[in-house]
């Protein structure tokens, strides 16, 4: 088990706690072998109990790309013609296009560091850059697979590693791009590819390997049916119906819409997440919500590339269940997604607490619990403070100032939307306590190699 990862034992005494079926006073957590081996309310606290006045469980982030961290700031400046996800998308794809394993492997440490600190503790990484730069194969094709994975266990945050197979540059099965040359594979690589992935992720404590096909645009049917037979039982990601312009390639090939398409044609279950999913009519997204699928939703990625709003409102009405990534990684910040998610709503149907399940509920709250149970479903692992599952907690100065005099669900609602990130305090992952007074042990090192790195890639 690599250095820093293996779980520790001993108990913890929380004030409050927010369990499974709300906030708990007085919790005695104990760990072991870094799984929660008991929780205990209305507890007293024992000799050797480490004490804190307020924990949350760690919040999933079901949706990175983690080496676009070298690159957040850098497409912010007017081009030409009108900008784009598709003027943004070139220049990720010259930035892409010098960058070795272990650049990948610094920049994901950073990105993975940055995750924790802001309440992340396991990230889905949906990695599709697999080749070196001239499009060839590693001598071990998962050799970034193995970057990434080396990232995970330096940093210590959970990893659900989504290996993204990636064959074709449009609808209708088109020829990839020069520039898409490090991301492309068949289905013979792509097995290989998994099998590979699969070795790497074991030298991590509780990883999951699920498999992911890029897109619609990047796969054709009968890929995407071999792929969803590959997967046999592990979670399966798919970017969809982000953009209009693939609305429109969709319809222009096949005569349905993205995710009609997707539903019509694939066995899409509970096991599925669809990726942002931004552009659906009414009867798709009811359709999705039946489905079982979890939405993955990225609001501060779709914001800044000017995606559009997901219809979450009639998606939660028909049941569905949603979580949300951090994707391009602009900007790394948990709080943040939820406090976006809730406001995209806020200023689209000029109302208030549009994600609150009912009168009197708190939106704070509801959010949280939301992105929690279905981030942990999309990534293959439960959510939550409850004995059995790995101990993955934060804590939260209630010493901030938006966060004075709170109680139960006033603490979430008011770090949500007032305090955000700069209110944690502690972060365990694997029952490991990797960031204390908000900053990861590792920081200092981490910033230093990814000076070094970027001097180089933007030079
Ligand atoms: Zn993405």
């Amino acid at each position: 088990m690599p250095k820093g990862v293996a779980g520790s034992s001993g108990s913890l005494f929380f004030d409050h706690l927010l369990l499974p079926d709300g906030w708990g006073r007085n919790v005695r957590v104990a760990l072991a072998g870094g799984r929660i081996a008991a929780v205990e309310p209305g507890a007293r606290p024992a000799a050797g109990d480490e004490r804190h006045r307020c924990g949350l469980p760690g919040m999933p982030n079901l949706h990175s790309h983690a080496f676009q961290r070298g690159m957040a700031g850098l497409a912010e400046r007017r081009g030409p013609t009108d900008d784009s996800f598709w003027t943004w998308r070139d220049i990720m794809y010259r930035f892409v296009d010098r960058m070795t394993p272990d650049d990948v492997r610094i920049i994901a440490t950073l990105a993975y560091v940055e995750m924790l600190e802001s309440g992340f503790s396991r990230v889905g990484e949906f990695h599709y850059l697999h080749h070196d730069r001239e499009g060839r194969r590693f001598a071990d094709i998962a050799e970034m697979c193995g970057a990434i994975v080396a990232a995970a266990a330096d940093s210590g945050i959970g990893m659900t590693l989504l290996p993204v197979l990636y064959s074709h540059a449009g609808f209708g099965a088109q020829p990839p791009q020069p520039a898409q040359a490090r991301f492309i594979n068949d289905m013979d690589g792509y097995a290989r590819l998994l099998d590979r992935a699969d070795v790497h992720a074991r030298t991590l404590p509780d990883a999951v390997v699920g498999v992911a096909p890029h897109s619609l645009r990047a796969v054709s049917p009968d890929q995407l049916r071999d792929l969803a037979a590959l997967a046999k039982g592990r979670p399966v990601h798919i970017h969809i119906a982000e953009q209009l312009k693939e609305v429109d390639d969709c319809l222009a090939w096949s005569g349905q819409r993205p995710v009609e398409w997707l539903l019509d044609h694939v066995d899409v279950d509970d096991r599925w997440c669809l990726v942002h999913a931004t552009h659906m009519t009414d009867a798709e997204t009811q359709a999705m919500a039946r489905s079982g699928a979890v939405a993955g939703l990225c609001p501060i990625t779709e914001a800044n590339l000017g995606d559009g709003l997901f219809p979450v409102e009639a998606f939660l009405e028909a049941g569905g269940r949603y979580g949300v990534g951090s994707d391009s990684n602009i900007l790394i910040d948990c709080a943040e997604e939820l406090r976006l998610l809730e406001y995209g709503q806020r200023l689209t149907r000029r109302g208030r607490n549009m994600m609150a399940r009912g009168a009197g509920r708190s939106t704070g709250a509801d959010l949280h619990a939301g992105a929690l149970a279905g981030g942990a479903a999309a990534l293959g692992v439960a959510g939550g403070i409850a004995v059995g599952l790995s101990a993955d907690i934060i804590s939260l100065d209630l010493d901030h100032p938006s966060l004075a005099h709170r109680q139960d669900d006033a603490i979430t609602d008011s770090f949500v939307f007032a305090a955000g990130r700069s209110a944690i305090d502690c972060v365990w992952r694997h029952g490991t306590k990797l960031v204390r007074g908000g900053r990861h042990r590792i920081r200092d090192r981490v910033v230093r190699d990814y000076g070094r790195v970027l001097e180089r890639l933007i030079a």
